[in-house]
């Protein structure tokens, strides 16, 4: 059985790939419906594939060619001839001071919840940080009434206009961006611009700015702040080594579906070359460079920011450690219910730290796992 685990535009071609080549396939989601990030509560035919919805694969075995899966029905391990890995990516927060004061989103975060039903008409909302996906939150927020203030954008002019030049060449993209600019017509685009800090009473009411040697502050009811995308990884260091495993590079919509495709097509054992993918790939690479992040943005917390959300822990008592796994062990820094999952890629940008102290499972799961299937890999567990 060839099983995807992830049910967003890449996974959702992968498994339409590999039933076109006339194979079984299953995919598996911890949401409640598929669509992932995007697709989010749009209808999805996912044809002949099995889909195991609101299951979490928290482990794989890649010599047994087995995942460990949470799911409405407890824990279960399922075997796979290939396994396709498209978990996707989520936001990267960097800190600053009131990153976590009520009212500050991610980017991607106030996306989500207005397409979920969060009302924003007339709200006053700063859109800052970095990359593609800030016009396209800022265009939703637009047409769902929002007062959109400011688009701050970390990347100077200098970078953005390499990606201009690259979207010239791109009529889709270019056609869309020619969209995100008129719906935004008469919002203020700053370049080479950042949130320094956020201040609330009992909410977020106002959020100071920098650009250059600029600072000044936007009263605001809600900031939405993400600095770009970090791929969902952690399943995958698993398996590395596993000729059986397939981890599909994700990337925006076009790109993820082209790859999700590539990666069906190669578990059914009949890869087919792309020149779209491969076009997709190099306007990625640009894409990468244009919004690389200013080493400046390092000094955006200060000793008393926290850093770890979840165990509270501050960049001064980060400070001294030189390593994520010293640094995990004295202060509980990436230890809290996320795992690292948001202060770890903070960590990485702001002490250059890599994470190599994951083990699975590679979610918080019930006793229930750990004791009813072969998840101890070499006798340990975390
Ligand atoms: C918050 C946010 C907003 C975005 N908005 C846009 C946008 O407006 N336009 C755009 O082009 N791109 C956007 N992106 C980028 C976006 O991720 C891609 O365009 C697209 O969703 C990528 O598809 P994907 O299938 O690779 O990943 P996703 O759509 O993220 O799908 C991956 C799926 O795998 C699931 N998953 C992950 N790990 C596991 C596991 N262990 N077990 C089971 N299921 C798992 C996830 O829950 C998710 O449903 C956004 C990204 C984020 C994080």
């Amino acid at each position: 059985m060839i099983i995807v685990v992830g049910a967003g535009p890449a996974g959702i071609a992968a498994a339409r790939c590999v039933l076109e080549c006339n194979l079984p396939v299953t995919v598996i989601d911890d949401n409640p419906a598929p669509g992932g990030q995007i697709w989010r509560g749009e209808a999805i035919n996912l044809g002949a594939a099995q889909l195991l919805s609101g299951t979490r694969v928290v482990a794989i075995d890649g010599r047994a060619r087995t995942v460990l899966t949470e799911g409405p029905g407890g824990p279960r391990t399922l075997h796979f001839s290939k396994l396709i890995l498209a978990t996707g990516s989520r936001e990267l927060f960097l800190p600053f001071p009131g990153w976590t004061l009520p009212g500050v989103f991610g980017a991607g975060g106030i996306q989500a919840l207005v397409k979920t039903g969060l009302h924003v008409a007339g709200k006053r909302i700063v859109v800052a940080g970095s990359g593609p996906l800030l016009l396209a939150v800022a265009a939703l927020l637009r047409r769902r009434g929002a007062d959109v203030r400011l688009i701050a954008e970390q990347a100077r002019p200098a970078a953005l206009f390499s990606f201009a030049a690259a979207l010239l060449t791109n009529a889709a993209k270019l056609k869309e961006g020619a969209g995100f600019a008129w719906t935004l017509a008469g919002v203020p685009y700053a370049t080479g611009a950042w949130v320094e800090a956020a201040e609330a009473e009992g909410h977020v009411r106002h959020v100071h700015l920098r650009q250059g040697n600029r600072r000044w502050v936007e009263e605001c009811d809600y900031a939405a702040i993400g600095y770009g995308l970090v791929p969902n990884d952690e399943l995958h260091s698993f398996a590395a080594d596993s000729e059986h495993v397939i981890p599909v590079p994700t990337g925006d919509v076009d790109l993820a579906t082209l790859e999700g495709a590539a990666a069906g097509y190669e578990a059914a054992g009949q890869p087919r070359p792309s020149a779209k993918l491969e076009r997709a790939r190099r306007f990625g690479a640009v894409l990468a460079r244009a919004f690389a992040l200013d080493p400046e943005l390092r000094s955006l917390p200060k000793s008393d920011t926290f850093v770890c959300r979840c165990e509270d822990v501050t960049l001064e008592r980060l400070c001294g450690w030189d390593s994520f796994r010293a640094a995990k062990l004295h202060t509980r820094c990436g230890m809290g219910p996320c795992q690292g999952r948001i202060c770890g890629p903070a960590a990485r940008f702001l002490f250059g730290w890599q994470d190599t102290s994951i083990r699975p499972p590679a979610f918080p799961v019930r006793i229930a796992s750990l004791v009813t299937t072969t998840l101890a890999t070499n006798g340990e567990t975390s």
